[in-house]
């Protein structure tokens, strides 16, 4: 234990640069399989997959048309063929194609016995019972071979992975109606300060709203999280520990402010008390420079800046990563872009820094927005996107590639 600022610490007290730091959240809370639970498919979206899933049966089961048109022989092609029956979608024809035969087929039926190709309906013409086509489908052509698509038995989704529509789609394919997956991690999220009063109060001249709650529980949320909003602690360290003690019954507990060098910043005071051992107390990133990382009573918690874009940032970067592995997924990679800057940067390097920024749609271009520091919320409401400008870079010109962090 090393003791810093009258304050106690196990772990290091030197700042980690944004990637250490990084790797520290997702090398310490690790791949996570939580308890499972089973939900219907209609429920699924968002959660995350705790079994591989297989292929019940061949996809598709059959040789199918991928075309409506005319089931042939490509020998027989081009050239007329004898329509000898139709087939749909939802039955399979009982004759056979013989040669100078044709069946007319639709999008997804079997293909009859001895056909071998499909003649496109537009590539078609009929009359008087018989199909003419000039094309000449090769064989195999506008059908999809039985198994071509997945194997039964093949592993068609891998555990871990989050349930989107197209995972969905699949899981509705192979007939899984109760979908195993993991229980969602329950986040406490525990705002400190004694001037944040509720978003329903009248707050005084000296008085903020909690705005971090909130942005957290959505961001919780999006993070497939259980956001517990907690009431906010006083700048009160018996308070403080409280709260946290209150805090740490979740799988994760995220704490805002009370983490800078103040006289009236208890945080980590409360959780040394709590038992904590920190793995990190500063980072190398601005907005956010003293953001802590720990674990207490065998949870983990984060204790973020309480700046409102410092606490948005500080959880979208390290938090969420967490949240993420403790939810049974792997981590995901951030989601960052490459874009060109459309004016000047210029900004004290050393740090890696996170700015708001418009990024357009389509286009490649980025715009940082004018901002008044990491307090200014108007700024972040008009943001779509963080610029993440170097530690060892001051200077971005106009045109610039810059890697961009979307929100
Ligand atoms: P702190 O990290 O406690 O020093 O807080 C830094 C700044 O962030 C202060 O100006 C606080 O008023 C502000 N702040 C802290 N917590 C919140 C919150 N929950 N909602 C909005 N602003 C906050
Ligand atoms: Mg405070």
């Amino acid at each position: 234990m090393v003791v810093n600022r009258g304050r106690w610490y196990s772990g290091s007290v030197e700042a980690l640069d944004f990637a250490a730091a990084r790797r520290c959240v997702v090398e310490t809370v690790g791949a996570c399989r939580p308890e499972v639970e089973a939900v219907p498919l209609a429920e699924a979206a968002g959660r995350v997959l705790a079994v591989d899933v297989v292929a019940d049966r061949d996809y598709p089961p059959v040789d199918r048309s991928i075309r409506d048109g005319f089931a042939v022989c490509a020998a027989d092609v081009p050239g007329a063929v004898r329509l000898i029956g139709e087939v749909r979608a939802g039955e399979a024809f009982a004759g056979k194609v013989g040669a100078g035969e044709g069946v007319r087929i639709m999008t997804g039926a079997p293909l009859p016995d001895g056909a071998d190709a499909v003649v496109m309906v537009e590539h078609a013409t009929v009359r008087d019972g018989m199909m003419t086509t000039e094309k000449a489908p090769g064989v195999g052509e506008f059908i999809n071979r039985a198994g071509c698509e997945a194997r039964a038995g093949d592993v068609v989704l891998a555990r871990g992975v989050r349930l989107r529509f197209p995972q969905i789609a699949m899981l509705a394919t192979v007939g899984l109606s109760m979908v195993p997956v993991y229980r969602r991690p329950r986040v406490a999220i525990l705002a400190t300060g004694d001037e944040i009063v509720t978003v329903e109060a009248a707050p005084r001249t000296y008085e903020v709203r909690n705005s971090n709650s909130w942005a957290l529980a959505a961001q919780v949320t999006a993070a497939g999280g259980l956001a517990e909003v907690l009431p906010v602690a006083p700048d009160d360290l018996e308070a403080t520990v409280a709260a946290v003690e209150r805090g740490l019954q979740a799988d994760l507990l995220l704490l805002s402010g009370g983490v800078s060098a103040g006289e009236y910043d208890f945080v980590e005071a409360a959780l040394g008390r709590c038992g904590a051992e920190f793995f990190f107390t500063r980072v190398k990133i601005r907005p956010g420079a003293p953001l802590v990382f720990g674990r207490a009573r065998g949870k983990y918690f984060f204790g973020l800046p309480g700046n409102p874009l410092s606490t948005a940032v500080t959880f979208e970067v390290f938090a969420r990563a967490a949240l993420e592995l403790l939810g049974g997924a792997g981590e995901p990679p951030l989601p960052i872009v490459e874009a060109h800057i459309t004016k000047t940067l210029r900004e004290k390097g050393g740090l890696t820094r996170f700015l708001p920024a418009v990024l357009e749609n389509g286009t490649g271009r980025v715009t940082p927005i004018v901002w008044k520091g990491s307090s200014d919320v108007p700024s972040l409401a008009r943001s779509n996107a963080f610029i993440i400008a170097a530690a060892d870079r001051e200077l971005y010109e106009e045109g610039d590639a810059v890697s961009v962090l979307l929100q």
